[in-house]
Protein backbone atom coordinates (compact mmCIF):
# COMPACT_ATOMS: atom_id res chain seq x y z
CA UNK A 1 0.00 0.00 0.00
CA UNK A 2 1.02 3.27 -0.75
CA UNK A 3 -0.40 6.58 0.35
CA UNK A 4 0.33 10.34 0.97
CA UNK A 5 -1.19 11.57 4.63
CA UNK A 6 -1.57 15.87 3.61
CA UNK A 7 -2.71 18.61 6.41
CA UNK A 8 -1.35 21.45 8.05
CA UNK A 9 1.14 20.90 10.53
CA UNK A 10 -0.91 19.22 14.24
CA UNK A 11 -3.42 17.67 11.92
CA UNK A 12 -2.36 14.45 13.04
CA UNK A 13 -0.79 13.08 10.48
CA UNK A 14 2.44 11.30 12.66
CA UNK A 15 -0.42 9.61 15.08
CA UNK A 16 -2.02 8.57 12.73
CA UNK A 17 1.03 7.15 10.23
CA UNK A 18 1.74 5.36 13.15
CA UNK A 19 -0.88 3.51 13.51
CA UNK A 20 -0.93 2.47 9.91
CA UNK A 21 2.57 1.36 10.26
CA UNK A 22 2.06 -1.33 13.13
CA UNK A 23 -1.65 -2.09 10.54
CA UNK A 24 0.10 -2.80 7.73
CA UNK A 25 3.76 -3.54 8.27
CA UNK A 26 4.43 -0.56 5.46
CA UNK A 27 7.18 2.05 6.72
CA UNK A 28 6.47 5.57 7.46
CA UNK A 29 8.42 8.45 5.54
CA UNK A 30 8.48 11.60 7.18
CA UNK A 31 10.46 14.05 5.72
CA UNK A 32 10.14 15.92 8.71
CA UNK A 33 11.74 13.21 10.34
CA UNK A 34 14.86 12.72 8.24
CA UNK A 35 15.56 15.68 7.98
CA UNK A 36 15.82 15.97 12.11
CA UNK A 37 18.02 13.06 11.88
CA UNK A 38 20.26 14.59 9.58
CA UNK A 39 20.40 17.69 12.05
CA UNK A 40 20.69 15.78 14.69
CA UNK A 41 23.84 13.60 12.93
CA UNK A 42 25.13 16.75 11.56
CA UNK A 43 25.54 16.02 7.94
CA UNK A 44 25.85 18.53 5.16
CA UNK A 45 21.80 18.33 4.34
CA UNK A 46 21.20 18.42 8.37
CA UNK A 47 23.54 21.78 8.31
CA UNK A 48 21.97 23.23 5.28
CA UNK A 49 18.24 22.36 7.26
CA UNK A 50 18.88 23.99 10.39
CA UNK A 51 18.14 27.19 10.44
CA UNK A 52 15.32 27.17 7.90
CA UNK A 53 13.28 24.62 10.07
CA UNK A 54 14.26 26.31 13.22
CA UNK A 55 12.56 29.17 11.44
CA UNK A 56 9.93 27.23 10.42
CA UNK A 57 10.38 27.71 6.83
CA UNK A 58 10.51 25.07 4.80
CA UNK A 59 13.60 23.26 3.10
CA UNK A 60 14.66 23.92 -0.53
CA UNK A 61 12.48 21.07 -2.64
CA UNK A 62 16.29 20.17 -4.22
CA UNK A 63 16.61 18.67 -0.57
CA UNK A 64 13.68 16.79 -0.02
CA UNK A 65 13.30 15.30 -3.16
CA UNK A 66 16.85 13.48 -2.94
CA UNK A 67 16.10 12.58 0.41
CA UNK A 68 13.29 11.06 -0.63
CA UNK A 69 14.26 9.44 -4.18
CA UNK A 70 17.04 7.85 -2.30
CA UNK A 71 14.55 6.17 0.69
CA UNK A 72 11.99 4.96 -2.01
CA UNK A 73 15.20 2.95 -3.33
CA UNK A 74 15.14 1.36 0.16
CA UNK A 75 14.46 -2.32 1.07
CA UNK A 76 11.82 -1.78 3.50
CA UNK A 77 9.94 0.55 1.27
CA UNK A 78 8.89 -1.97 -1.32
CA UNK A 79 6.09 -3.46 0.78
CA UNK A 80 4.47 0.16 0.75
CA UNK A 81 4.83 3.57 2.54
CA UNK A 82 2.86 6.35 4.32
CA UNK A 83 4.66 9.60 2.92
CA UNK A 84 4.25 12.15 5.72
CA UNK A 85 5.23 16.08 5.41
CA UNK A 86 5.63 15.41 1.27
CA UNK A 87 4.88 16.55 -1.12
CA UNK A 88 4.99 20.36 0.54
CA UNK A 89 5.11 22.18 -2.68
CA UNK A 90 3.61 21.13 -5.96
CA UNK A 91 7.30 21.49 -7.83
CA UNK A 92 7.77 18.21 -5.13
CA UNK A 93 4.25 16.73 -6.22
CA UNK A 94 5.66 16.63 -9.72
CA UNK A 95 8.77 14.94 -8.63
CA UNK A 96 7.50 12.53 -6.86
CA UNK A 97 4.55 11.61 -9.67
CA UNK A 98 8.30 11.27 -12.29
CA UNK A 99 9.89 9.42 -9.21
CA UNK A 100 6.73 6.88 -9.41
CA UNK A 101 6.58 6.51 -12.58
CA UNK A 102 9.65 5.68 -13.03
CA UNK A 103 9.73 2.60 -10.85
CA UNK A 104 6.37 1.84 -12.22
CA UNK A 105 4.80 2.50 -8.68
CA UNK A 106 1.13 3.76 -7.71
CA UNK A 107 -0.10 5.44 -5.05
CA UNK A 108 -3.27 3.90 -3.35
CA UNK A 109 -4.22 7.04 -2.13
CA UNK A 110 -3.96 10.59 -1.13
CA UNK A 111 -5.64 11.16 2.18
CA UNK A 112 -6.21 14.83 3.67
CA UNK A 113 -6.77 15.75 7.13
CA UNK A 114 -8.71 18.36 6.95
CA UNK A 115 -8.74 20.61 10.34
CA UNK A 116 -9.93 23.86 11.82
CA UNK A 117 -6.71 25.86 11.90
CA UNK A 118 -7.66 28.09 15.02
CA UNK A 119 -7.57 24.91 16.98
CA UNK A 120 -4.24 24.08 15.90
CA UNK A 121 -1.33 26.04 17.76
CA UNK A 122 -3.86 24.59 21.12
CA UNK A 123 -3.06 21.16 19.98
CA UNK A 124 0.69 21.42 19.42
CA UNK A 125 1.18 23.19 22.80
CA UNK A 126 -0.65 20.16 24.25
CA UNK A 127 1.97 18.14 22.39
CA UNK A 128 4.80 20.31 23.46
CA UNK A 129 3.25 19.51 27.28
CA UNK A 130 3.35 16.29 27.00
CA UNK A 131 6.90 15.83 25.27
CA UNK A 132 8.01 17.34 28.14
CA UNK A 133 6.14 15.62 30.39
CA UNK A 134 7.44 12.27 29.34
CA UNK A 135 10.96 14.06 30.10
CA UNK A 136 11.90 14.20 25.79
CA UNK A 137 13.13 17.01 24.37
CA UNK A 138 10.13 19.45 23.07
CA UNK A 139 10.79 20.33 18.83
CA UNK A 140 11.77 23.91 18.74
CA UNK A 141 9.83 24.59 16.13
CA UNK A 142 6.71 23.56 18.24
CA UNK A 143 7.21 27.09 19.67
CA UNK A 144 4.33 29.13 19.48
CA UNK A 145 5.25 32.18 16.97
CA UNK A 146 7.63 29.48 14.99
CA UNK A 147 4.17 27.61 14.87
CA UNK A 148 2.53 30.47 13.22
CA UNK A 149 5.32 30.45 10.78
CA UNK A 150 5.16 26.77 9.77
CA UNK A 151 1.39 27.70 9.51
CA UNK A 152 1.63 30.47 7.60
CA UNK A 153 4.29 28.64 5.08
CA UNK A 154 1.35 25.62 4.95
CA UNK A 155 -1.16 28.26 3.79
CA UNK A 156 1.65 29.62 0.80
CA UNK A 157 3.05 26.83 -0.47
CA UNK A 158 1.20 23.25 1.08
CA UNK A 159 -2.52 24.05 0.76
CA UNK A 160 -2.14 24.13 -3.00
CA UNK A 161 -0.93 20.66 -3.18
CA UNK A 162 -4.38 18.73 -2.31
CA UNK A 163 -6.18 20.41 -4.90
CA UNK A 164 -3.20 19.32 -7.53
CA UNK A 165 -4.64 15.73 -6.27
CA UNK A 166 -8.22 16.68 -6.34
CA UNK A 167 -7.98 17.51 -9.60
CA UNK A 168 -6.56 14.21 -10.82
CA UNK A 169 -9.29 12.67 -8.71
CA UNK A 170 -6.89 11.06 -6.26
CA UNK A 171 -7.92 13.12 -2.85
CA UNK A 172 -9.98 11.59 -0.18
CA UNK A 173 -10.51 14.05 2.61
CA UNK A 174 -11.33 13.26 5.90
CA UNK A 175 -12.47 15.75 9.03
CA UNK A 176 -9.17 15.48 11.44
CA UNK A 177 -11.19 17.29 14.12
CA UNK A 178 -12.91 13.85 15.00
CA UNK A 179 -11.25 11.89 18.25
CA UNK A 180 -8.11 10.62 16.98
CA UNK A 181 -10.13 6.60 16.90
CA UNK A 182 -12.68 7.80 14.54
CA UNK A 183 -10.28 9.59 12.09
CA UNK A 184 -8.53 6.12 12.47
CA UNK A 185 -11.44 4.42 11.33
CA UNK A 186 -12.16 6.75 8.44
CA UNK A 187 -8.27 6.32 6.86
CA UNK A 188 -9.19 2.63 7.36
CA UNK A 189 -12.43 3.08 5.23
CA UNK A 190 -11.30 4.54 2.84
CA UNK A 191 -8.08 2.22 2.13
CA UNK A 192 -10.60 -0.48 1.95
CA UNK A 193 -12.49 1.17 -0.61
CA UNK A 194 -9.10 2.05 -2.35
CA UNK A 195 -7.67 -0.92 -2.54
CA UNK A 196 -10.84 -3.12 -2.85
P1 LIG B 1 7.32 18.21 10.02
O1 LIG B 1 7.90 17.29 11.03
O2 LIG B 1 6.70 17.49 8.86
O3 LIG B 1 6.39 19.22 10.63
O4 LIG B 1 8.55 19.03 9.38
C1 LIG B 1 9.37 19.84 10.19
C2 LIG B 1 10.12 20.83 9.32
O5 LIG B 1 10.95 20.13 8.39
C3 LIG B 1 9.25 21.73 8.44
O6 LIG B 1 8.77 22.87 9.16
C4 LIG B 1 10.24 22.11 7.34
O7 LIG B 1 11.18 23.06 7.80
C5 LIG B 1 10.99 20.80 7.13
N1 LIG B 1 10.33 19.92 6.14
C6 LIG B 1 9.78 18.71 6.36
N2 LIG B 1 9.27 18.19 5.23
C7 LIG B 1 9.50 19.11 4.27
C8 LIG B 1 9.19 19.16 2.87
N3 LIG B 1 8.54 18.17 2.25
N4 LIG B 1 9.58 20.28 2.19
C9 LIG B 1 10.23 21.28 2.80
N5 LIG B 1 10.53 21.30 4.11
C10 LIG B 1 10.19 20.22 4.84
Amino acid sequence: MRLILLGPPGAGKGTQSQRLVAQHGIVQLSTGDMLRAAVAAGTAIGKKAKAVMEAGDLVSDDIVIGIIADRLDEPDARKGFILDGFPRTVAQAEALDVMLKDKGLKLDAVIELVVDQSALTERIMRRAEETRARGEAVRKDDDPEVFKHRLDAYNRDTAIVAPYYKARGQLRQIDGMQPIDQVTTAIAEVLEAATA
